[in-house]
């Protein structure tokens, strides 16, 4: 099955290729696709949803997204929603605010939340979400990966994301775990 990836974030793309072996995985782009999807939900549900449908309308190809980010339980659960957002600037500048916001707290504990949803031009819709657990780090640790991955200690692996390798990484990631319950789904 031919399906169009709704990101523009690269990692993803090839985490999503390395999940979905069997199907044939477009860019956004390769598909036509160049417009941007403001992500207006409030959850990671919805906000997977508005892009999935976004770019399958646009493209008339079944289309898969994901909304995940980072919760961190002493900040109530933020960034959540507004991880990509948080500092208003990049990857590194959110790693710098959220070790910042994180000074001198003990309690390090933090999950990543993945939602993917996959919307087939006639409407039919399937959703998955994942989770996994682990503690922010007081410096970066590793060189791999993207957005956060060097500050969170997995639990499952005993190393941050970022000193893991691709395959370590998608094994027990949230987009991982929540791809591998999509594909049950189907
Ligand atoms: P999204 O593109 O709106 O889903 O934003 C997700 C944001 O959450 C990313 O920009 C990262 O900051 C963070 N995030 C999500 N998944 C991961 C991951 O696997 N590793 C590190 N950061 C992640």
């Amino acid at each position: 099955m031919k399906i169009v990836a709704a990101t523009g974030n690269r990692h993803k793309l090839r985490e999503f290729c390395e999940l979905f072996p069997e199907h044939e995985i477009l860019s956004a782009e390769e598909a036509g696709f160049s417009g941007e999807v403001e992500e207006t939900g409030e959850t990671f549900r919805e906000n997977a949803l508005i892009k999935a449908r976004a770019v399958c309308k646009a493209t008339g190809l079944p289309a898969l997204a994901d909304d995940s980010g980072l919760c961190v339980d002493a900040l109530g659960g933020a960034p959540g929603v507004f991880s990509a957002r948080y500092s208003g600037g990049g990857d590194a500048e959110n790693r710098k605010l959220l070790l910042e916001n994180l000074k001198g707290e003990t309690n390090r504990r933090a999950h990543f939340r993945c939602c993917v949803a996959l919307v087939f031009p006639d409407g039919t819709t399937a959703v998955a979400e994942g989770r996994t657990d682990g503690s922010i780090l007081c410096g970066e640790r590793g060189a791999n990966g993207f957005g956060y991955d060097s500050l969170f200690f997995s639990d499952d692996l005993g190393m941050t994301f970022a000193e893991a390798d691709e395959a370590q990484k998608n094994a027990v990631s949230h987009r991982g775990r929540a791809l591998k319950k999509l594909r049950e789904l189907l």
